[in-house]
């Protein structure tokens, strides 16, 4: 998705491949995956390693959505905590959950030593940072109950969320050692490198136009006139679905997620923000986000405006909230300002859906989608292979579209005009 004022700090190596791969009109593969994103291609890699025969179609390049855009930061677990969600899905279902959770930094980190991915990365822990009370007892509940199950988290007090992030307004905070930070296009195309020397093929500039079944085979037609068959589908377009499968895309919101990139710091600039390298994301109502590049960058993140950007100032509320944490950056360029599409689902868990046979959807990262959608593949891919619903940490669930989703825009530019004034009256 290349837009005119969207310029991303990501950028791929120039001796990246391009990928034209396809299997042969008549042959029938195991399964066809829609979307060259990180869970395509995770769910490709583990699906190719079980012995099936993949294509993976990706309407333009591979890490032009979601996957190649974000802010590479790897946080495990999901907005609620594991009572929640002991809870909420009962004993047996619930624990598997928090176990799938818990793990899925590290099935990231795992995965780029196991595969010796080339992607700049550093493990040192998210931050979440409170700027309230109220933002500290919810951090506290979250330690107690991650800590009793033996995570490495800890509680910060306001003295060393100073010192770790050089940010100011802090009150505390909580540290999860089980996060780091990447970049996001590198392991998105060490991904699809790695499916593809494991035997997947994979096809950029296929946009997938229509899927169709006739007895018990699917048929994949794209825009360019490939026509594939195949025993499953999996459609891995997340906040980027259109209108293949009936009512998807209505079951998801797709938000604008904007992010800004500082020119390099000085040397001493680098030694007060962040010098362990963490990543941090905020307690306000509307979070920002942000973390070091290996180049000694500043990357931050926050919710954008929901029509498509007109010019940098479309990104100036990110460069005041950055102004406002770090008032010595008055000085230092902005240099790239870019976006991408999360997909929010109403109850903020990712969704999984096989409304027939053979045919999977997979939606909703909620902004967690690095770790997620890497450990969701591995059990996608499972799934496929064996048939085994248990290999699926959610439960699969009815394509529900939301109530009024064409009026989702005017819903959501409002909640974000509410909460921004909270949010103020908070500081
Ligand atoms: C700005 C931003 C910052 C973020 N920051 C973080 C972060 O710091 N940490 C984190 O964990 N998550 C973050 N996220 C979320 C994370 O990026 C996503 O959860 C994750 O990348 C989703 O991966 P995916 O493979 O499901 O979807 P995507 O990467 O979006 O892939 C979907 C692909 O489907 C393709 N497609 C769509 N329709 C068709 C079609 N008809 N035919 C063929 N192909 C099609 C699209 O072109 C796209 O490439 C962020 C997201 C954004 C946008």
């Amino acid at each position: 998705m290349l837009l005119r004022f969207s310029d991303p700090i990501w950028q791929k190596p120039r001796t990246a491949t391009a990928f034209q791969s396809l299997f042969p009109a008549g042959q029938c593969v195991d399964v066809v995956i829609v979307g060259g994103g990180i869970l395509g291609l995770s769910t490709a890699l583990h699906a190719a390693r079980l012995g099936l025969a993949v294509q993976v179609l990706e309407a333009g390049e591979i890490g032009n959505g979601a996957s190649g855009l974000n802010g590479g930061q790897v946080i495990p677990g999901l907005k609620y905590d594991p009572d929640w969600l002991l809870e909420h899905f009962g004993l047996e279902r619930g624990e598997a959950l928090v176990n799938f959770v818990a793990s899925t930094a590290d099935t990231v980190f795992e995965l780029i030593r196991d595969e010796r991915l080339a992607v700049p990365f550093v493990r040192n822990g998210w931050i979440q940072a409170a700027h309230t009370e109220t933002a500290l007892k919810a951090a506290a509940n979250r330690d107690r109950q991650w800590r009793a199950r033996g995570a490495d988290v800890r509680l910060l007090s306001g003295t060393e969320i100073a010192t770790m992030t050089g940010a100011q307004g802090y009150l505390g905070g909580w540290l999860d050692r089980r996060a780091g930070v990447i970049d996001p296009l590198a392991y998105t195309s060490e991904l699809a490198r790695v499916a593809a020397a494991a035997g997947v093929k994979i096809a950029e500039r296929q946009n997938v136009m229509q899927i169709s079944k006739n007895a018990g085979i699917w048929h994949v037609s794209t825009e360019s006139g490939a026509e594939l068959k195949a025993k499953a589908i999996v459609l891995a377009t997340n906040a980027y679905t259109g209108g293949l499968l009936p009512g998807l895309a209505e079951t998801i919101v797709p938000l604008h997620s904007f992010q800004i990139a500082t020119a390099p710091l000085s040397s001493n600039l680098a030694a007060a923000i962040l010098p362990e390298g963490q990543a941090v994301s905020d307690s306000r109502r509307i979070l920002v986000y942000y973390r070091k590049t290996a180049d000694g960058r500043l990357v931050l993140g926050g919710r954008g405006r929901m029509a498509l950007p007109n010019g940098p100032a479309d990104w100036a509320h990110l460069e005041r909230a950055l102004l406002r944490l770090y008032p010595a950056l008055s000085d230092v360029a902005i240099e790239k300002r870019w976006f991408g599409r999360v997909a929010m689902t109403p109850d903020h868990l990712p969704h999984i859906h096989e409304p027939e046979k053979g045919l999977l959807a997979v939606v909703g990262c909620q902004g967690r989608g690095i770790g997620l959608m890497t450990a969701l593949g591995e059990r996608i891919a499972s799934y496929l292979s064996s048939g085994d619903t248990r290999q699926l940490p959610f439960p699969v669930s009815p394509i529900r579209p939301i109530p009024f989703h064409a009026f989702r825009q005017v819903g959501v530019a409002a909640t974000i005009a509410w909460y921004r004034m909270l949010d103020a009256f908070e500081r």
